[in-house]
């Protein structure tokens, strides 16, 4: 081991007074435990399973163990709680709060190799699988038994099923389908000293007392370790029909959702972004092409279930002529419509590639989303900083992604610092609407001081101790969501 290696090994618990290293004696219990190519330290492991798509927070784990079944994380979270040693969960590594950032020297668990979709059931419509199955497998998997699986999120071919649980994911078909939580049936989970939790389930309806799953969902890896999950599949949705949209204002987009609804229209998704995000996907994506010929303030993706052209065409004709829709296409091919998504889906990696950044997924009722535009933009004029905001995001459930790009050169960690007190205008903002400052990507690090723009102290208060019940020891990534467990 070389010398760069060993600096990685001194492990810091995180909680004030209970600091235990990670020495020698450690990781060859770890050894004895797991295969020997399943106990990485080498410092490439080190760095890349150390940090998320956050990209702010430096790495720094001491290990990073592959266990291949349940029995053997009960063994590692046993032997963590004893030897109170921190240790990060770990999923796809594409969170955006920080959750799976291992940056004081924690032990992090992969759930790589815990890979297996075990039984698709196509009678119960039910799919068995393990928790490091990636969103993108699971959903091919359903498909080649002609069965559905509906949460979809431009980073499905990375992120774990396990990880989607973990921070109950939402996505671009939340507002047909819900997140993550509505299709959890049941799960395994080892909890923190090592017993495992079995609340397997394939039945729909049970109602026997209280539903202890629904802790782990949206947990963030804080109360245990989802190992295995049972899901609900459907059956292959209605044909849907895709158009993309070019719109004046925020206003336009209420008016289309409002007749849908009045007009019994499903809307499986429903998509803004304006003309910067567009420009931005544009530059970095040469392969994909502006399907209008002039540039618009909004476009809007909107994908509704089981209607014919024909009939897409008549409800958007009466839409043209108020002049709530300036320019539609409707795609002619799969490749068309595939096109199309493909500029929504780029537009946070895109974003990623053109400078410092940061990002926010905030929520508020939908109705206010006009007058809540109009109050952002002056609120970011009034901070003048040297950067642009480029909004997008799922706007059919509310939920917009705010992101500042910076225009200058700068670290990600400068970049936060100038842009704090902006966001904590934005976080007052929401709250004044009633919103959430975290729509889909959870708490993790980046917004645990935040918290209480939408949680009271009762309920944080509350919150601490579900977490002193599961994780007593407190070493179930400690630092995410709150501090410590006093704080
Ligand atoms: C391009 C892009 C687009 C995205 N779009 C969306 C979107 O539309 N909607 C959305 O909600 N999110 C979106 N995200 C954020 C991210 O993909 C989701 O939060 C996703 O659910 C994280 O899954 P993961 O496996 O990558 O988890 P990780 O990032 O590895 O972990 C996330 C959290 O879950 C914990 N965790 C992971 N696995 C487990 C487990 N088995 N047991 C217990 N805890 C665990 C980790 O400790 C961490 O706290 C996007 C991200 C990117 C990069």
């Amino acid at each position: 081991m070389n010398s760069e290696e060993n600096s990685h090994m001194l492990g810091q618990h995180l909680r004030g007074g209970e600091t235990t290293l990670i020495d020698q004696q450690h990781i060859k219990y770890f050894q004895g435990i797991l295969a020997n190519d399943a106990v990485k330290q080498d410092s490439q492991t080190l760095e890349s399973y150390g940090r998320d798509w956050t990209k702010k927070y430096p790495p720094k784990a001491s290990v990073v163990l592959f266990p291949k079944s349940t029995e053997q994380v009960a063994k590692i979270l046993a032997y963590c709680t004893q030897e109170k040693l921190a240790l990060v969960p770990s999923g796809g590594r594409t969170g955006l709060a920080g959750g799976a950032v291992a940056m004081a020297g924690e032990v992090v668990l992969s759930l790589d190799k815990m890979n297996k979709i075990s039984k698709i059931d196509p009678i119960n419509l039910t799919v068995k699988t393990e928790a490091g199955v990636t969103l993108q497998a699971l959903q091919e998997a359903a498909k080649a038994k002609e069965l559905f699986f509906p949460l979809d999120l431009a980073a499905k071919g990375s992120c774990h099923i396990g990880g989607n649980i973990a921070t109950n994911a939402g996505g671009l078909k939340f507002i047909k389908f819900g997140g993550a939580r509505e299709q959890v049936l049941g799960l395994k989970v080892v909890l923190a000293d090592g017993q495992v939790l079995d609340l397997d389930c394939s039945v729909r309806k049970d109602n026997t007392g209280y539903d202890l799953k629904q802790w782990f969902i949206g947990s963030e890896g804080t109360l245990g370790i989802i190992t295995e999950a049972t899901l609900k599949l459907s059956p292959k949705p209605h044909s849907t029909q895709l158009c993309f949209l070019a719109l004046n204002s925020c206003d336009d987009i209420l008016a289309i959702v409002s007749a849908c609804h009045m007009q019994q229209i499903s809307i499986t998704a429903c998509e803004y972004f304006g003309t910067d995000a567009m420009n931005l996907v544009l530059g970095q994506f040469k392969q994909l092409q502006n399907p209008f010929e002039e540039s618009y303030p909004f476009y809007l993706l909107l994908e509704v279930e089981g209607t014919s052209e024909s009939m897409l065409e008549s409800f958007l004709e009466p839409m043209f002529e108020k002049g709530h829709i300036l320019d539609a296409v409707i795609p002619q091919s799969s490749a068309q419509e595939n096109d199309l998504w493909a500029i929504r889906e780029n537009i946070a990696e895109a974003l990623f590639a053109s400078g410092p950044l940061r990002k926010n997924d905030i929520s508020i009722p939908i109705s206010d989303l006009p007058k809540f535009e109009l109050a952002l933009q002056d609120c970011f004029k009034k901070a003048d900083l040297p950067m642009r905001m480029i909004n997008f995001g799922h706007v059919g459930d509310g939920n917009l992604h705010i992101n500042y790009l910076g225009t200058h050169k700068t670290s990600q960690e400068e970049f936060y610092q100038l842009t704090d007190q902006l966001e904590k205008e934005v976080y007052q903002l929401v709250k004044s609407f009633g919103g959430s400052i975290s729509a889909e990507h959870g708490i993790g690090i980046l917004k645990k001081e935040d918290l209480p723009y939408r949680r009271s102290a009762l309920e944080l208060d509350l919150m601490r101790k579900i977490k002193s019940i599961f994780d007593p020891a407190g070493i179930l990534n400690p630092g995410k969501v709150f501090d410590s467990l006093s704080d």
